[in-house]
């Protein structure tokens, strides 16, 4: 492979090098995706920019790379953030009206940590309505298309996310993954994302949608460049979000290259039967003989509940949602209607007028299953169910290191083909919510293209805090093949 030659090309971890030899600076870096960014507005990634801001970050990378500052991993390299993390020098807004405008008086934890190693943020990106859905069609800012195929969805919610690294306008993004959204995007769009274990990346400074499934992660083009990202993202914040981890950062690019031989497999049946569509099945099932070539052996393992997943998931998420949601209330912040009556008018215009159609959807599902009579049949029981799907994976993980599968039964979908049908959008999230309900890492990496050319992701599941072992058959992969370089026409 030749080293690319414009900017856009680099990877992190090359752009990171290029800054620290000073063959170009932060600030040249950063102008030129915003170029980047501004010439694609088309493709609906970008929700805000600050471009004072971002200048501002870039010269001070500048100066701590022109005084030599040794330590910060990210220093002058661009990333984006999902517009569900706060920041106070851009607009927040979850993809909601409801937020339109709203700036925050504080950073996320994430994006502070992010910035802490150097990274420049060059803005603010759009996804699915308080991370609503699986194809960022729910943005009250409009939907995002997909760069191998405008017509198309680049998947959800972190749509916003995983376009924008595809299309090469920022090498690395923010995401948040609840049940799937850093996964499938990732795979819709041909790219890297790893979720890390619930709990090892701070919520603070997340707009919450599911309080007990909300992970952030990174997006980027290879395993090594999100090894960089999460490395910077993750750590203990104890004290701002009461469901932190309390285990030490890590270096996750610290075994990328060890050998994969011996390494056990599980590959669940229940991800292989009839809803998987031909193409992402081929794909899948290369990467798998690929796996094989590497060291690696597979095993034949059985997640029995994977199909209990989809309800199970869909009354918990709505659910935490509903009680999340409540904040919004035109009192505290948010949109306010302009005009009503008296108190409990105002809450209901403000709330019918800020809140799009999933997010009511989901906020009547929510108070529905926590309701007096209501609250046994559904809620508690999806809590017992989340428990055995989290102990099947413990059980096949006696018999293998790594799970791996499709990350979704597609490839992506036209723009707007499941828009009025939400059950067909919650049915496509059957691979990607398992991990989720037991809060265990998963990633997606890009494995072929299947159907009218479109990107196909595999899933890597690992147990607990084993993110670096992820990441390391992730890399492995990588090196072997190159699915990750393969770039949209056009960008
Ligand atoms: N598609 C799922 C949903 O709509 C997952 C979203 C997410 O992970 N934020 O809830």
């Amino acid at each position: 492979m030749n080293a690319p030659t414009e900017l856009h090309d680099f990877s992190v971890a090359e752009l990171a090098e290029q800054l620290r030899a000073r063959k170009v600076s932060a600030v040249e870096t950063a102008q030129h995706f915003l170029a980047r960014a501004h010439a694609n507005a088309g493709l609906g990634a970008f929700l805000d920019f600050n471009e004072e801001a971002t200048l501002a970050q870039a010269q001070a990378a500048d100066a701590m790379l022109a005084a030599g500052t040794p330590g910060a991993a990210l220093l002058g390299v661009p990333v984006a953030h999902k517009d569900i993390f706060v920041t106070r020098d851009f607009a927040a807004t979850a993809g909601s009206k409801m937020l339109k405008g709203y700036r925050s008086p504080f950073d996320a934890t994430v994006v502070a940590r992010l910035a802490e190693q150097g990274a420049v943020t060059l803005g603010k990106l759009n996804c699915d309505e308080f991370a609503m859905g699986s194809a960022n069609e729910n943005s009250a800012f409009g939907p995002v298309k997909n760069p191998w195929d405008q017509t198309r969805v680049p998947g959800g919610s972190s749509g916003g996310s995983a376009a924008a690294v595809a299309a090469r306008l920022v090498p690395a993004a923010t995401g948040t993954d609840t049940g799937g959204s850093i996964r499938q995007p990732a795979s819709f769009c041909g790219i890297t994302g790893i979720k890390p274990t619930y709990g090892r990346a701070s919520r603070y400074g997340m707009v919450a949608f599911a309080s007990s499934l909300d992970q952030a992660g990174p997006l980027a083009r290879s395993a090594e460049d999100c090894a960089l990202l999460l490395s910077a993202m993750c750590g203990p914040d104890l004290d701002r979000d009461s469901t932190s981890l309390d285990v030490p950062a890590e270096n996750f690019a610290r075994n990328l290259d060890d050998s994969l031989a011996g390494l056990r497999i599980g590959v669940p049946a229940e991800f292989f039967g009839e809803g998987l569509a031909t193409d992402v099945r081929a794909a899948v099932d290369a990467a798998l003989k690929e796996y094989e070539k590497l060291g690696a052996k597979l095993v034949p393992i059985t997640l029995p509940r994977t199909e209990l997943s989809i309800p199970v998931y869909y009354v918990i998420a709505p659910a935490e949602a509903s009680s999340n949601l409540s904040r919004f209330d035109g009192v505290k912040f948010g949109h306010r209607a302009e005009q009503y009556s008296d108190l409990i008018d105002m809450y209901k215009k403000t709330r019918s007028q800020g809140f799009g159609d999933e997010v009511k959807r989901r906020i009547m599902i929510g108070t529905y299953v926590l309701s007096h009579g209501y609250y046994d049949a559904y809620y508690l029981q999806a809590q017992r169910i989340r428990r055995m799907i989290a102990d099947d994976f413990q059980q096949a993980f006696q018999q293998c290191d790594l799970i791996a599968g499709p990350v979704a039964p597609s490839v992506a979908w036209k723009l707007g083909d499941k828009s009025d049908d939400p059950l067909a959008s919650y049915l496509a999230d059957i691979f990607t919510l398992p991990a989720s309900l037991a809060g265990l890492p998963g990633m997606s990496i890009p494995v072929g293209f299947g159907a009218e050319n479109m990107p196909v992701g595999m899933q890597l599941i690992a147990n607990y805090l084993q993110e670096s072992r992820l990441l390391n058959a992730a890399h492995r992969f990588q090196q072997a093949s190159d699915w990750h370089l393969a770039k949209p026409e056009g960008f």
